[in-house]
């Protein structure tokens, strides 16, 4: 009895001195937004130093596609470039590039990368934000410097038809920057991890041997709708009406652009997609958001890989058939 007693304290004196797994936490400004990353590890100096790894790769895409500030880049060079001249565009940029153009195709237009003259008439993003809409001229005007028909490819580079048409890699560049995050972290042996950028995430593995359980947000309140529950390598990545917004005579305008109407889509308040692949589920979060639910979801039961949630106008909730929502 008493040896029993005495084994089993210096058991727990043993355990005791073993780092034992748990949450190493940090959190960047990146992207615009508030980068949260997650590491569940017992080597928490390695964690750290994975993290600012993973950071810096996703700095990297942010400086490669940014509209803003004063870095140089290929898109800023095609943007400004005048009809008819050959840009050379970086190879990551051209890769998404096809990628979106890709997404567009198979999104009947919904999602467009080269909605940037028409996404800086709204100014949604930068540093002086509009608060009431422009006037249907503008917007007209700004709609004939856009369309996936008014750039294309040649040797050397690409080329815009019409003046004035903007790239924008808004609407799939930060999904991009965490699948190179959460690749980072795999690289460097940490395979149960969160890159959290404001809600568009990458989850990595289980949480210790229990699944990751990820809250999604209600777009008008305070709480969430449900969770879902993951423990593999899986992307969630959500657009919704609430993330960049004014109201103006009681009507709600927000960041996400119909390149029909040249105005905010109204037929969803947000739109989650789980994908294996950040970059492809930033980029349908967008496009499900612009198009009709039924359509959208037609869409997206032909694609297994892919599961989604809406929140549609009315604040009512649909999935697709393989979401699993609890509540
Ligand atoms: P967030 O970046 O807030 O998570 P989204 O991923 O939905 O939201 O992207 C919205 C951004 O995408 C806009 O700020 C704009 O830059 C761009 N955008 C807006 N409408 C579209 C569209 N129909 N297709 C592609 N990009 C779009
Ligand atoms: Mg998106």
């Amino acid at each position: 009895m008493r040896l029993d007693i005495a084994l089993g304290l210096s058991f727990l004196l043993l355990t005791a001195c073993q780092p034992s797994a748990h949450n190493v936490k940090e959190t960047r400004f990146l992207l615009g937004t508030l980068v949260e990353f997650t590491v569940f590890t017992d080597n928490e100096d390695a964690a750290l130093d994975a993290i600012n790894q993973a950071a810096q790769a996703m700095q990297k895409v942010e400086d490669t596609f940014t509209t803003f500030g004063s870095v140089k880049n290929s898109v800023k060079a095609f943007n400004q470039a005048k009809v008819g001249q050959t840009v050379k565009l970086e190879h990551d940029v051209e890769l998404l590039l096809v990628k979106a153009l890709k997404i567009h195709q198979q999104s009947q237009g919904a999602f467009d990368p080269t909605l940037g003259a028409l996404n800086e008439l709204w100014a949604f993003s930068g540093e002086s934000p509009a608060s009431s809409p422009p006037s249907p001229l503008k917007i007209s005007r700004a709609l004939q410097q856009t369309g996936v028909q008014n750039i294309e490819q040649s040797k050397g580079g690409w080329q815009k038809k019409v003046a004035g048409l903007k790239l924008d890699f808004g609407g799939i560049a930060k999904g991009l920057a965490i699948d190179k995050g959460a690749s980072v972290l795999r690289k460097l042996g940490f395979s149960q991890a969160i890159i959290n950028a404001g809600g568009d995430m990458m989850v990595l593995g289980s949480h210790g041997n229990k699944p990751w359980r990820i809250a999604i947000r209600h777009p008008r309140q305070d709480k969430p709708v449900g969770w879902v529950t993951i423990d593999k390598d899986t992307s969630i990545v959500t657009s919704g009406d609430y993330e960049r917004f004014y109201m103006y005579q009681g009507r709600r305008y927000h960041h996400i652009l119909d390149p029909e109407t040249g105005y905010p889509a109204r037929k969803s308040q947000s739109v989650t997609v789980v994908d294996s692949n950040a970059t492809v589920a930033d980029a349908w979060s967008t496009a499900l958001f612009v198009l009709d639910i039924p359509n959208g979801k037609r869409m997206v039961e032909t694609m297994q890989s892919m599961h989604v949630f809406w929140v549609n106008a009315q604040g009512k909730s649909l999935q697709s058939s393989g979401f699993k929502l609890h509540q």
